[in-house]
């Protein structure tokens, strides 16, 4: 604004110097007519006003513009006047000069001067004609007619030199208004886009999406067909942005999109609802078949594999979908129980598709009754820690202990960790209870170390929102430290998704707790990212291979083969190797003999609790034989 007013200022005081040049040239001119004509007297008040007018000047370029426009146009004002008056009165082509002066004026003049002189040349005009009507004052009409028309030609021709100014002005006005016309426009036309579109995907957004449902809910009562909403969750979103980056992330959104917009036919809308979810509008799903087809599509073309950079991923999705108008008629209300429906086909692994029912509305509700409980259940110290025995797979002996969270709920009993993990991450409590588990299993270990188990270690799982806390390596710190536990006796288990992440923070906090003695174990091995990279960058020393590979491994000889390939692959990076899930000796037999190190599962033991793990490993550990491999099972 202010910057305005000084560029506004600038112009006038330059367009005020360029007219006062044309007037002092103008009034030069005359004065040598008058000298020409003998009238001394007039060519002494010519060269007088023209002096004046050089003060006008000094006084414009010192950016008084105002003042120096109000001084310079008095004095034409008067000059004027003067000289209408004492020659040809209101007959004097010397008239001519007032709306010169006025078109000056509305130029680098302010409304009050305008008006002022405008008030002015109308009384005078208007008292030169009663004085000559009544005789009070009589005007000679000049008869020269050179010397009116050369004053007449001057006058026009400095209006004609100030109308071109004026036009120029306005010219650049215009055309500086019509660009900022078009930008304004096209400004507008791209906020409506920003409001209306996801800028990453490109995609309508969750407003439009409203938009859109109201338009195809009016069209509805036309028609009378249903109009679907299908929400969409990808499942493993989260592991992908987490382990990989925000990059990473973007494309596979992009990609995704992409996809589902192949999947669109006719009307039906796609929007990017919020970060990995997207809803999907069909206006003329005529019956559920046809609906459940689209959801299987989509489904499909979800699940193909996706590259990012050397990493082949895969995806899948969970779909709720309502219709209207049997689950609600308004968008809220089918966005909220499709919602519901998408996590019940979450809540049954994912990559499956749900319509809505009423039952599952009042499990819709669960997630929050669940973390207001979680959080409760830290504050009451609800949770328990068990264990799981890991077995040295050569000498039979107890070698270490997985530490697996238990919830001790008051109302519903035992409550297992895949029923409440998902929810602690998914808002964000597990950091709270990771903390808490962190600090048991510490305190626990180091009660074992005292008890006699003294090449124990014990493992405690971690999950991603944890790792990447700044203050990690700080909580692990501290647990050790407060439970007086020597570092090697603590293992971590991370999952393959976090350590495709390789930011320098994460490696720094490995690093860091590696340079402690605290050793790293990826857990549930080969169910993730086809890239190993990461185990020769991290200082990873074990491999947890999954259970799915384990379990049936002396009959299926894929899983043989691909469990052989693992243990192989992690004696050449000189890796440890767990099985996880051994549930029989044959299994165990055979591990041993692919050379696996060692191995956990219900063959030894079922998840138990602290005092029974004790009594559990202080007892014969010889007993834990193939003869007789049960026997100190519960
Ligand atoms: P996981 O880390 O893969 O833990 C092993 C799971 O396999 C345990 O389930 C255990 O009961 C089960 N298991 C052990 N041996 C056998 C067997 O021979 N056969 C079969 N079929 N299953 C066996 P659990 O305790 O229910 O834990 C489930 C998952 O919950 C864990 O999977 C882990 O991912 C997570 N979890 C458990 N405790 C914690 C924790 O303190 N923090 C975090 N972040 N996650 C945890
Ligand atoms: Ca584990
Ligand atoms: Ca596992």
């Amino acid at each position: 604004m202010i910057k305005n007013k000084v560029l506004h200022s600038n112009i006038k005081a330059k367009r005020l110097i360029q007219i006062l040049w044309a007037v002092e040239f103008v009034l030069f001119l005359s004065s040598i007519q008058k000298i020409y004509a003998g009238e001394y007297f007039h060519t002494f008040l010519i060269t007088l006003t023209n002096i004046s007018l050089v003060l006008v000047y000094v006084l414009a370029k010192q950016q008084k513009v105002q003042f120096a426009a109000t001084f310079a146009l008095s004095i034409m004002t008067i000059f004027a006047t003067f000289f209408m008056w004492s020659h040809g009165g209101i007959y004097d082509p010397i008239l001519l000069a007032y709306p010169c002066i006025l078109i000056v004026a509305s130029m680098v003049g302010n409304k009050s001067l305008f008006i002022t002189l405008i008030v002015f040349m109308g009384l005078s005009v208007l008292l030169n004609t009663l004085s000559n009507y009544q005789g009070w004052y009589i005007n000679e009409i000049d008869t020269n007619y050179i010397d009116s028309s050369i004053t007449t030609l001057l006058i026009i021709s400095l209006v004609s030199y100030i109308s071109w100014m004026v036009y120029s002005d306005f010219h650049v006005l215009w055309n500086q208004l019509f660009d900022e016309h078009i930008q304004a426009l096209a400004s507008k036309r791209k906020i409506e886009k920003l409001i209306h579109h996801d800028i990453l995907t490109g995609l309508p957004n969750r407003m439009m999406a409203h938009s859109i449902f109201k338009k195809s809910i009016s069209k509805e009562h036309i028609k009378q067909t249903k109009v679907c909403l299908m929400f969409i969750d990808i499942d493993n979103f989260k592991q992908v942005n987490d382990g990989l980056g925000h990059k990473a992330g973007d494309e596979l959104l992009k990609e995704l999109s992409n996809r589902l917009s192949n999947e669109m036919q006719g009307e039906d809308f796609l929007c990017r609802f919020a970060g990995d979810e997207f809803v999907i509008i069909l206006q003329s799903a005529k019956d559920e078949e046809i609906i459940s087809q689209i959801a299987l599509n989509i489904i499909k073309a979800i699940r193909a594999p996706f590259r990012y950079q050397n990493n082949e991923l895969f995806c899948t999705c969970s779909i709720g979908i309502s219709v209207f108008p049997n689950d609600g008629d308004d968008f809220d209300a089918l966005i909220q129980n499709a919602d519901t429906a998408m996590y019940h086909s979450k809540s049954i692994g994912g990559n499956s598709f749900h319509f809505f029912n009423t039952y599952m509305d009042r499990q819709g509700h669960n997630y929050i009754a669940v973390v207001t409980d979680l959080r409760n259940a830290l504050k009451e110290g609800e949770f328990e820690l068990y264990f799981q025995p890991q077995i040295d797979l050569l000498t039979q002996k107890i070698i270490g202990a997985e530490a697996l969270i238990r919830w001790n709920h008051p109302k519903k009993g035992l409550i297992f960790p895949d029923s409440f993990i998902p929810q602690a991450e998914k808002s964000g409590l597990i950091v709270e209870i990771g903390e808490w588990v962190l600090q048991s299993a510490c305190t626990s270990c180091k009660s074992f170390i005292e008890l006699g188990f003294s090449e124990f270690s014990i493992a405690v799982n971690v999950s991603s929102q944890q790792l990447k806390r700044n203050n990690f390596a700080q909580t692990v710190h501290s647990a050790l430290k407060n439970s007086n536990l020597p570092a090697k006796h603590l293992e971590l288990e991370m999952t393959e998704s976090l350590l495709i992440d390789n930011s320098v923070e994460l490696k720094q906090t490995v690093t860091y707790l590696s340079d402690l003695g605290v050793s790293f174990s990826i857990d549930d091995f080969g169910t993730g990212y086809s890239n190993l990279s990461y185990l020769q960058e991290f200082e990873i020393e074990v491999l947890k291979i999954d259970r799915t590979f384990v379990k049936d491994i002396e009959h299926n000889p894929k899983n043989k083969a691909l469990v052989t390939a693992i243990i192989q692959m992690a004696k050449g990076l000189s890796l440890r190797t767990v099985a996880e899930g051994v549930e029989s000796e044959e299994v165990a037999n055979l591990l041993k003999a692919l050379q696996c190190d060692s191995g956990q599962g219900y063959h030894w033991s079922k998840v138990i609790p602290e005092k029974e793990f004790i009594n559990l490993s202080t007892s014969n550990i010889a007993s834990f034989t193939r003869n007789n491999p049960k026997s100190l099972l519960n």
